[in-house]
Formats: structure tokens, C-alpha cells, sequence
């Protein structure tokens, strides 16, 4: 049971968190903060968090339980604002799509790797952002990685198992690297092709004819394509070489399936969807 929750960056990630807590009856009171008033009433109106308060250091103040949830790119100074207001017992965690900036970033703000501090990931998510868009089964059933570094506190990490399993999620942890790979290839890719065809296609002369006439195909492989910029070039830039590694990868590999074309090599391209098939049908199970 968490007696006092402070959740920074209350939009879709950190607001279902707050919802999912609440619904459980597993919090008693909700702080939130975040740059403007004007999201955190919202946020009050909703009933997802009780009170807000603008000013990082004094909403941190007497939390058992801090939630970081606001874009990579933030996420230092963030944490440089808090670091000497927190509680003794407080135990701080955070949402971050890339692990080894968030680590490196408590590093430079605190001076060191802190107990307190317990990395996490939900992969969970929407296309959507901002209060508005949360909702309280966001992480029902899905998986939450959790990066705790050699010197995270095992009651810290503790605390923050429980409070993702009373959301409903499956926690399971990993390195830190090993977590930026994965993600890189599991997410990262994928949104990078997204934006990357919606852009291009954007791009055309005759790109109105080409969005007239874009169908289920498009629409699946394209969804992603709307989510947040900003979220996502800080993703880009949290996790640049592990990213970076996957375009190398995959850039050759459409390389070969170009040539298989070039060369009107039915066998290869036959090959090469058959196998993608295969894989994503044991994806579906
Ligand atoms: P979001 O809906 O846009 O919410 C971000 C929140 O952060 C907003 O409430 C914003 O409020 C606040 N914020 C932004 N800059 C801030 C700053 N400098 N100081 C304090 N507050 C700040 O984004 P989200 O989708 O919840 O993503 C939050 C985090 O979760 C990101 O690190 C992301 O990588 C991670 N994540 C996202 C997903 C996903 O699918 N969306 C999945 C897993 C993890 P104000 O505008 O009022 O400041």
C-alpha cells in the first residue's frame, strides 16, 4: 500500500498509473506535478490525482512512492530538482522508454547510482498522449521491465514490483543494455519505419491521390506514426548506438529483398515473406 504517491508528468503513462493505483484501492493520496496548471486541474477534474503543485521539490515532499513519467529529454533536470527533497524512506521510479540515459541521467544529477532509485519500463502504451488519454487498464496484463543497477536498494525494487503488480502488469527485469536492445528492436525499429513511410509518402507531389486511396494496410502499418514527436526524438537521441545498430541491421536486410526484386528472384521473395509469416503468426500464438 502506497500512503502518498507523487506522479511527475500526469499524461497518458503516468495517469494511468494513478487510475490503476486508485481503482485498486492501493494508494491514499496522489500528488501530481508537471510544468502546466493547467493539465494538472484537468487531471484533479478527472479524479485521477487529489491535489497538484507546480513547484517539483515541495510535491515530492512527504511521498512514500515518486513516479517519473515525462519525456526522456527531461528527465534530468527533473531529477536534480527533487534529489534533496525526497524523504528518507521515498523510493523513486520512472517510465522512460531507454534505460542507460535515465541511469546516467540520476548519475550526473545526484552524484551516483542512489538505492532509492529503481528503473523501470512499462511497455505499455497508446499512439495518444496527455491526460486525457489515460485510462486506468492500461498495464492489465501487460509486461513492466524494472533495470535495477547493482546498487538499487532490494526493498526499493520490492515496493515498485508490487505497485506495478497492483496495476495488474507482469514485472520482470533485465540489464539495462540488454533492455535498450530489446527495446530498439521491439519498438524503437518499428517507429522509426513508421515515421520514416508516413514522411516519405507525405512528401510526394501526388501524395493526396496516395492517402485517398490508403487502405487497412496502411492504417496498421501506420498507426504508430501518430504518436508524440517529441517522445519520440527523445527516444532517438536517449537511444542513439542500440538504435542505430537495429537501421544497420534492417537497412541490409532490405537491401536484400530490393535486390530479390531487382532480379525478379520469385524463390527469394517467396522465401523471405514466408518466413516473416511464420513469425508473426506464433507472435499471435
Ligand atoms: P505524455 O502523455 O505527453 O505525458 C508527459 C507528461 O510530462 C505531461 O503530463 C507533461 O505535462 C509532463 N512534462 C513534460 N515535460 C516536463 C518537464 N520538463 N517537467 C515536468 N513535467 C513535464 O507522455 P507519456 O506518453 O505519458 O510518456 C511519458 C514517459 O513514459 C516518457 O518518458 C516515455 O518515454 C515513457 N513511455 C511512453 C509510452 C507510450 O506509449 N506513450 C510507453 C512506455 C513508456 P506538462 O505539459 O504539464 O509539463
Amino acid at each position: 500500500m502506497i500512503e502518498r504517491l507523487c506522479v511527475i508528468g500526469v499524461g497518458l503513462i503516468g495517469g494511468s498509473l494513478a487510475r490503476a493505483l486508485r481503482e485498486a484501492g492501493y494508494v491514499k493520496e496522489i500528488t501530481g506535478a508537471s510544468r502546466n496548471p493547467e493539465h494538472l486541474q484537468k487531471a484533479v477534474e478527472l479524479g485521477v490525482i487529489d491535489r497538484y503543485d507546480t513547484n517539483l521539490p515541495s510535491a515530492v515532499e512527504g511521498a512514500d512512492m515518486v513516479f517519473v513519467s515525462v519525456p526522456l529529454g527531461a528527465m534530468g533536470a527533473v531529477f536534480a530538482s527533487i534529489k534533496d527533497a525526497l524523504g528518507v524512506d521515498a523510493v523513486v521510479t520512472d517510465a522512460g522508454s531507454a534505460k542507460a540515459s535515465v541511469v546516467e541521467a540520476v548519475r550526473v544529477a545526484t552524484g551516483g547510482t542512489p538505492a532509492w532509485f529503481v528503473p523501470g519500463h512499462p511497455i505499455a502504451g497508446t499512439e495518444q498522449s496527455g491526460i486525457e488519454a489515460s485510462f486506468p487498464d492500461l498495464y492489465k496484463g501487460r509486461r513492466v521491465i524494472l533495470t535495477p543497477t547493482t546498487e538499487t536498494g532490494t526493498a526499493a525494487v520490492q515496493k515498485v514490483r508490487d505497485m506495478w503488480e497492483a496495476a495488474g502488469a507482469i514485472v520482470k527485469e533485465m540489464n539495462v543494455e540488454h533492455h535498450d536492445e530489446v527495446l530498439a528492436a521491439t519498438s524503437h525499429l518499428p517507429h522509426m519505419l513508421a515515421f520514416a513511410l508516413v514522411e516519405s509518402l507525405a512528401r510526394m507531389s501526388e501524395q493526396q491521390e496516395i492517402f485517398e486511396y490508403a487502405a487497412g494496410g496502411f492504417r496498421d502499418f501506420t498507426r504508430i506514426a501518430s504518436s508524440d514527436p517529441v517522445m519520440w526524438r527523445d527516444i532517438c537521441v536517449a537511444n542513439r548506438d542500440a538504435l542505430l545498430a537495429m537501421l544497420k541491421t534492417f537497412r541490409g536486410d532490405l537491401d536484400d529483398l530490393t535486390a530479390a526484386i531487382q532480379d525478379r528472384d520469385a524463390g527469394k521473395i517467396l522465401s523471405i515473406f514466408q518466413d516473416a509469416k511464420a513469425a508473426r503468426d506464433a507472435f499471435d500464438g
